[in-house]
């Protein structure tokens, strides 16, 4: 028998999530984040619960193309464009649409307007509205719209975009939440042409701002069931796509005094019950989870005691008789929000669901 640990999809947790954020955008066009294999679930894992949704939005080509043989037919966007020559005949090829957010992008337009292919790519032109990562400044965006609107006119390509990425969306302060997202949402909106679509929220903005998302949502981690913040994932009505979950191998009966794990980290101040669970950072699981970090067993919650070490990890079941060898752990997933674990060890949902590793089996299960 293989280990028993899993991670188990669930399709319809996604459709249902890309539906809530649906009915919060209104007339909003819905475009999920599928970027690092959809956030580690596996992009052939996710497709049925995505459906629904207008087109995809991800950034490696390879992923486009394995998009394209699943059978996906709706637009595709590149996140962060065309990295050379090669990716724009390849993205024309799969049908991608691409984002734009420098100089030399949208000089390599020019380069396919000589080829005159029958695929003709919507662009996403992005501007730097104050987060500094990508897009164009302020300054060059007179210009470069002015060019973009009459270049694609003249092809005959679909009208472009004018695109954003919110920094502070997510702020759990919201003082600085609300007038920096407002800012940047203005700050892009006074460039923007009547006839182009804008395209601004991610998870952050759809949730929380869902009235300066733009035309065109671009949510990640939503559609997966977790949250950016502030609030908690059931808050705003989503439900886990991933669900982590592993068994009991063996149970230690220990003395109060008695410590667990490599380096001693924890030690009993009473007599009780340690379970081993199948699962260790060679699985995903965070080596930082602090003692006190929630996994779910037989109908309750027990705490991480003692270092994570690489295949195992060791949980207090004192209080809960009936866990045995053989009990299902969830690590995270429906009862244990990924956020939370996420939380305990310092960092967020996203990089947890993201760094499963590859020897978890992985398993689709259709459940409302
Ligand atoms: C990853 C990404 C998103 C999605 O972000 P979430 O916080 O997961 O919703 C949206 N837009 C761009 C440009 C991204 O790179």
């Amino acid at each position: 028998m293989p280990r028993p640990i899993r991670a188990v999809v669930n399709p319809t947790a996604i459709l249902g999530n890309v539906n809530k954020i649906k009915q919060l955008l209104g007339a909003g066009q819905v475009m999920p984040v599928v970027k690092a294999n959809a956030y580690g679930h596996g992009l052939e894992r996710v497709l049925e619960g995505l459906k629904n949704s207008d087109a995809l939005a991800i950034l490696e080509i390879d992923g486009a193309a394995r998009l394209r043989q699943l059978g996906w037919t709706k637009p595709i966007v590149l996140l962060e464009g065309c990295f050379d020559e090669a990716d724009l005949h390849k993205a024309t090829e799969l049908h991608c649409d691409w984002v734009v957010h420098n100089q030399a992008q949208l000089e390599d337009l020019e380069k396919l307007a000589a080829l005159n292919n029958s695929f003709k790519p919507r662009i996403f032109l992005k501007m730097n509205t104050g987060m500094n990562r990508l897009g164009l400044q302020a300054p060059e965006m007179p210009a470069a719209i002015t060019w973009l609107d009459e270049f694609t006119s003249r092809l005959g390509w679909p009208t472009p975009v004018l695109m954003t990425h919110f920094a502070n969306a997510d702020e759990a302060e919201p003082r600085t939440r609300q007038p920096m997202a407002q800012a940047q949402f203005n700050n892009l909106m006074r460039f923007k042409p009547a006839h182009w679509q804008s395209s601004l929220g991610n998870s952050a903005g759809s949730l929380n701002f869902p009235e300066l998302a733009g035309d065109i949502a671009r949510p990640g981690i939503a559609v997966y069931g977790a949250t950016p913040g502030p609030h908690a994932a059931a808050n705003y009505g989503l439900k886990p796509a991933m669900t982590f979950i592993s068994q009991i191998i063996a149970i230690q009966h220990i003395e109060a005094g008695d410590r667990v794990g490599y380096g001693s980290r924890w030690q009993a101040d009473r007599a009780g019950r340690i379970a081993v669970v199948a699962c260790g950072y060679a699985d995903g699981y965070p080596r930082h989870a602090p003692d006190g970090t929630p996994t779910f067993v037989e109908g309750h919650v027990a705490p991480v005691v003692g270092r994570v070490s690489m295949d195992m990890m060791t949980i207090d079941i004192t209080s809960i008789p009936d866990a045995r060898v053989g009990s299902a752990v969830e690590l995270w997933g429906e009862h244990i929000p990924v956020d939370v674990v996420a939380d305990r060890c310092g960092t967020i949902g996203y990089e947890l669901l993201c760094a499963i590793a590859p020897r978890v089996p992985f398993q689709v299960v259709s459940k409302d």
